[in-house]
């Protein structure tokens, strides 16, 4: 088992489709970072994957919301929240604002791991917001960004590594 401490909570937000659930997913297969799902229950609306990174074992429990309320309510205080939005579709990137907006009111950014994740990049063609706004608002809003592709496993580990490290360098210094 792994200690409460390296138990982590993520909130993965964003609109419907962006690819919250096959992010998750694929972050359970991980080979690089040996992760693995601890309990594959399909019908779970949290996922808990485990995974070790520089030698140490974690578990992060990923809770998928679909609208951008960040102060709801949560049954246990999330440790991180990742922004999902796809670059092919602007409205997800307006609910992704609309969730930095709220995160940056509430005074999460700065004590918490945020990470706008701009998913689909694989749909050149279809872009519709570019790598310039969107890095412009995560600059905006003082949190991470990266590009993702499910579709062809780009930046998936890179993102997972990102939140993992950016959650533990805020437990030791908030
Ligand atoms: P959710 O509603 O945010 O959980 O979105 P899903 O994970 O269900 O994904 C919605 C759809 O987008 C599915 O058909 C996925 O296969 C597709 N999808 C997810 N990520 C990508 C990606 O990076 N590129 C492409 N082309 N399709 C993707």
């Amino acid at each position: 088992r792994v200690p409460p401490s390296h138990v982590h909570r993520v909130v993965i937000l964003g609109a419907h489709g962006v690819g919250k659930s096959s992010l998750v997913q694929q972050f359970s297969t991980s080979d690089f970072l040996h992760a693995y799902c601890a309990s594959p229950d399909e019908d779970a609306l949290e996922r808990t994957v485990n995974v070790l990174l520089d030698g140490e074992e974690s578990e992060l429990s990923f809770l998928e919301q679909h609208d951008a309320d960040v102060t709801s309510d949560y049954e246990s205080e999330p440790h991180a929240f990742c922004v999902v939005f796809a670059a092919t579709e602007r409205s997800s990137f307006r609910l992704a604002l609309d969730a930095l907006e709220r995160l940056w009111h509430s005074e999460t950014v700065g004590t918490k791991a945020v990470i706008l994740v701009a998913n689909k990049t694989d749909l050149v063609r279809g872009r519709a917001v570019s790598t310039e706004e969107a890095k412009a608002a995560a600059t905006q809003y003082d949190c991470k960004y990266i590009e993702t592709s499910i579709a062809i496993n780009h930046n998936v580990d890179e993102l997972l590594v990102g939140l993992l490290t950016q959650i533990r360098l805020k437990l030791k210094d908030p």
